[in-house]
């Protein structure tokens, strides 16, 4: 989608994607903001703008529109479980075909990104490790982008199956855990907690917390460098991305304000991969099996390039502006 011609300059410059209002004008709309977020989205975050810009019909009841994950009771094993996938040289996909877990492999250990749904932590965690040749008593931190059961249900087994692992959420997750008389998956033991600017290693490899209120309180966002093909690949990872339709104001302009740090974030680094984890989102669970079969000069297909990147955030703040003002007239 490099032949659309974007231009993005960071904050609210998603606007100036062709010449629509900026947003500090009456003139800016619901279909004005949807127009910008279609074009940024092309065919890579088809996905995220649907989930984000097109809000549910009624009738799909408030568990869809929360985007917290609730559920009644474990689906069949043939609806969700993918296998595992190695997608660089030293990332690893973990996840069913519907949310994503990660290993990054580093010279001192593993690092996990997420731990899915209980029902699914062990067969897609575990059993994705050790069909990879990984080894699960290396894997020295299991690090959750925030407490929902779609991505945290299987923390309490992680914590429980693999000795001397730590956990990291960001702190207002973290509370909410520990006040939480049922946690889906059984409640996680107090442990670490991630901050704004960490760095979490295992020899050569690490993960760099960036906190993005938003999607929670205490969501966690990463960035990462991994060898692909023997060349780095720096990566931005996504920790929260659904929206409520009828939150408060302020609820969409922390969001949108940590969308734009984050954007930020992943230019300065240079990131042009991008992940969430959803593959909802960003075809995850397509992209990392065709990584892992794909030829040895063909790119990987998470990486997007930085335009690419640029152009996910503002899919993001364009529809999250839109769901403002649907839900609150301005
Ligand atoms: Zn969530």
């Amino acid at each position: 989608m490099k032949s659309i011609a974007v231009t993005i300059l960071g904050g609210a410059a998603f606007l100036t994607i062709v010449g629509i209002a900026p947003a500090q004008t009456p003139s800016a709309t619901i279909d004005s903001y949807l127009g910008a977020a279609k074009i940024a989205a092309g065919t890579d975050w088809a996905g995220t703008f649907l989930r984000l810009c097109i809000p549910p019909p009624p009738a799909a009841g408030p568990a869809a529109t929360a985007g917290r994950g609730a559920r009644t009771g474990p689906p069949a094993k043939e609806t969700w479980y993918a296998e595992p996938a190695k997608v660089a040289d030293n990332l690893y996909f973990l996840g069913t075909k519907i949310h994503s877990a990660w290993a990054i492999t580093g010279s001192e250990g593993i690092i996990v990104i997420e731990a899915l749904f209980d029902y699914a932590a062990q067969d897609e965690i575990l059993g994705g490790l050790k069909k990879l040749g990984l080894d699960r008593t290396k894997v020295k931190y299991v690090i959750l982008s925030h407490a929902h059961a779609d991505h945290d249900g299987g923390a309490k087994l992680l914590q429980d199956e693999i000795a001397g692992v730590h956990l990291i959420y960001g702190a207002e997750d973290w509370e909410a855990i520990d006040k939480s008389a049922n946690h889906a998956g059984g409640k996680p033991k107090h442990d670490t907690v991630g901050a704004d600017g960490m760095k979490v290693s295992v020899g050569d490899a690490s993960v760099q917390i960036v906190t993005m209120p938003g999607h929670t309180a205490g969501t966690l966002s990463f960035l990462f460098e991994v060898r692909d093909q023997g060349k780095p690949l720096r990566v931005a990872y996504v920790g929260g991305t659904a929206i409520p339709f009828n939150a408060n104001a302020a609820y969409y302009d922390v969001y949108i304000a940590s969308s734009k740090k984050m954007a930020k974030a992943a230019a300065d680094y240079g990131a042009t991969a991008l992940i969430t984890n959803h593959s909802e989102f960003d075809n995850a669970f397509f992209k990392a099996h065709s990584a892992a079969s794909r030829k040895p000069d063909e790119t990987n297909p998470f990486d997007v390039g930085k335009d690419g990147v640029a152009r996910y955030f503002a899919v993001v703040q364009a529809c999250g502006a839109a769901a403002k003002i649907r839900a609150t007239g301005q």
